[in-house]
């Protein structure tokens, strides 16, 4: 083996490649396949980034490794933490790029919300990330490089095989992730992957916001959990509030859960449905609801609606979220209101934004308005 060395900057990040492609690289290097097997597990067993700790491997060929590779995580350059104990993350890449990742701990599970792109193209009207641009899709290193990073963050490597505090990853982030699909794929074999991080596909769940000719594909490639952004019974409302359902109706939508691969009472669909004081939330709604989707194994996420600054909505009260739920749950649907988590350091659904785009002054404006409310809130004492 010949060591050649190599400026920073050319040195490849071995994180996100899959199994195939590492062997590949370290064949290129001379390197036998079972030391593919090894870094591997170094990587995302053991969330090793210095090729001279890797001690399974001999030093000379730990050096020639630190010469050519790197196992790089993104940089997280905001870490705020709620008085629930959910935890935020704004993490920055080479590129200056920035997405949120939040941590969200249970008594019996911990769910690391993970993100698909920076910003979002969809613009449903009640999500703050709708209001930020799409600059760009996340590579899969950039996927897997947040769980690396909260894992670090939470001190959880190895991982031990129960009570884990990242058990399960909900594709709930900034982003669509059936529109960054190749990436996203990828990044999920890998966390999927028994020999590193090892969360079964039992424990992830893919939210999208009803892109109807990807959702096959996710059910067949990934076999994860569906969860689907409904948040609306007609298509008059859905196309105001989730434009996205002018492109795929209500009805194909519906369709394409009925065919989703792998559903069955096991193995139900998530429906979401983000409670609108007076658009969505009538007695009506939730019985129109139920016959919508009917015959299919599901049930239902009522999210009361989180405000993030200059948003046009208001959240129902309790009252009018639980008549509605009690609708869905006699015909026979789990119906669970979803407990808003770190809405104080805005880490709840719909809350999540970076500030990777050019700024327009309005944009600029509230983004003041949202510092502003942030610092307020983080002042008031904890309950
Ligand atoms: N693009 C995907 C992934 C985002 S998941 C999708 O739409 O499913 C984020 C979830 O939070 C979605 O169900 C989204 O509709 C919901 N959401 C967005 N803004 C919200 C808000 N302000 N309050 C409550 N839920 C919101």
């Amino acid at each position: 083996m010949t060591t050649i060395p190599a400026a920073e900057s050319e040195r490849k990040n071995l994180v996100g490649l899959d199994r195939a492609e590492l062997e590949a690289e370290l064949a290129a290097t001379g390197l036998p396949k079972f030391r593919a097997r090894q870094i591997w597990h170094w990587i995302y067993h053991r969330g090793e980034t210095d090729f001279a700790r890797m001690t399974t491997l001999a030093k000379p060929v730990r050096a020639e490794l630190a010469q050519r590779f790197m196992v790089e995580r993104a940089e997280a350059v905001r870490d705020l933490a709620s008085i629930d104990g959910t935890r935020k993350w704004l993490l920055k890449w080479p590129d200056s790029q920035e997405i949120e990742c939040v941590h969200i701990p249970e008594e019996d599970r911990g769910t690391l919300c993970v993100s698909s792109q920076v910003g979002c193209t969809l613009t449903c009207r009640f999500c703050h990330t709708g209001t930020q641009r799409l600059v760009r899709n996340l590579a899969s290193a950039e996927i897997v490089g947040q769980v690396l990073l909260a894992r670090d963050k939470l001190g959880e490597w190895p991982a031990p095989p129960d009570g884990r505090l990242i058990s399960n990853i909900v594709m709930m982030g900034m982003g669509e992730p059936l529109y960054n699909f190749d990436n996203v794929a990828k990044a999920l074999k890998i966390i999927m992957d028994g020999e590193g991080i090892a969360i079964s596909k039992r424990r992830i769940t893919l939210s999208t916001a009803g892109v109807v000719p990807m959702m096959r594909r996710c059910g067949a490639e990934l076999g994860v959990n569906l969860a689907v952004s409904l948040h609306a019974v007609t298509d008059e409302i859905r196309d105001r509030i989730v434009p996205l359902n002018k492109k795929y109706p209500i009805a194909e939508l519906i369709q394409a859960c009925r065919d989703y691969p792998g559903v069955n009472n096991a193995r139900r669909i998530t429906f979401e449905y983000v409670m609108l004081k007076g658009v969505n939330d009538s007695a009506a709604d939730a019985r129109a609801l139920v016959r919508l989707i009917r015959g299919i194994p599901a049930k239902v996420n009522l999210i009361p609606f989180n405000p993030w600054p200059g948003a046009p909505f208001e959240c129902p009260d309790d009252a009018a979220i639980k008549a509605f739920g009690d609708i869905v749950f006699d015909a026979g649907y789990a119906a669970p209101v979803r407990t808003p988590r770190g809405r104080d350091i805005l880490a709840a659904c719909g809350q999540l934004r970076s500030d990777s785009q050019k700024l327009t002054k309005s944009e600029r404006l509230r983004r003041e308005v949202e510092a502003a409310v942030l610092a307020k809130e983080q002042e008031a004492p904890a309950a």
